[in-house]
């Protein structure tokens, strides 16, 4: 690794669903590419998870027990796949190289995750997207981005949402409430704040990892927060 940023940019399934609630909105896709576009251009080394919850989720899945909770999760896994190579056509046709590289092995397909290639592509100016996962069921994409931001010594992970971050309070309901741009990571495990799941947020705390909550279509938000202005985002970090 030089000394480049490097960068693990989370988005929910549901974001790329648009106002469908539902399957792909290639609108949303090519927005999030040229957003990508340009971190790649201005040398920041991008690596991408993409949920499923815009297909399907394992929970919701198995709700009335026909389906077993563990396959239910191997659909949500591959859900996450069908998003993934939408993301890839998005950013190849924006001009950016991209590579898809799964936690379950699909040849046909995409590459599988090997973490040594993962960070040659980065260091190639590819953005590798990462898909299936962890691929284990019981996990949410969100713990997987988490793990693939350590895994590839990202400096941060950015959790792109459709909020500008954490509030004090519900900012639907109150207009009073403030944007919280500094939070520790116990605090983002409160039940009123969930930045992401236990899961994900002990694997960041542990490993040191800050985790950035912030607005996914406000235009250039990702450049602005990789160069260190956090003035419109929440930052969990010690
Ligand atoms: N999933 C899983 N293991 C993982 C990641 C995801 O089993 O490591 C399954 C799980 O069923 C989950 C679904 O994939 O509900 C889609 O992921 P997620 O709900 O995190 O997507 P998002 O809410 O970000 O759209």
């Amino acid at each position: 690794m030089g000394d480049k940023k490097r960068v693990l940019v989370k988005f929910s399934g549901e974001a790329l669903a648009g106002e469908n609630g539902f399957g792909i909105d290639t609108h949303i896709l090519k927005f999030i590419a040229s957003e990508i576009k340009e971190l790649v251009l201005n040398n920041v080394e991008v690596g991408i998870v993409i949920g499923g919850g815009n297909i399907i989720r394992g929970v919701s899945a198995a709700k009335d027990g026909i389906i077993k909770r563990t396959s239910g999760d191997h659909m949500g896994m591959l859900a996450t796949v069908i998003n993934a190579i939408a993301m890839r056509e998005a950013l190849e046709h924006s001009g950016i190289s991209v590579r898809v590289q799964s936690a379950i092995k699909m040849e046909a397909i995409c590459e599988t995750f090997i973490m040594g290639r993962a960070g040659r592509h980065l260091e190639k100016g590819r953005v590798v997207i990462f898909a299936a996962g962890t691929g284990n069921p019981f996990f949410t994409t969100d713990t997987a981005a988490t793990l693939r931001a350590i895994e590839i010594s990202a400096d941060m992970i950015i959790k792109a949402t459709k909020v500008n971050g954490v509030y004090d309070k519900d900012p639907m309901k109150f207009i009073d409430a403030v944007l919280l741009n500094e939070i520790s990571y116990e605090k983002a495990m409160d039940d009123s704040i969930k930045v992401m799941d236990d899961t994900a947020i002990a694997l960041a705390k542990d490993n040191k990892l800050p985790i950035v909550v912030c607005n996914m279509f406000k235009k250039g938000n990702l450049l602005k927060i990789i160069n260190g202005d956090y003035s419109n985002c929440s930052v969990v970090k010690n």
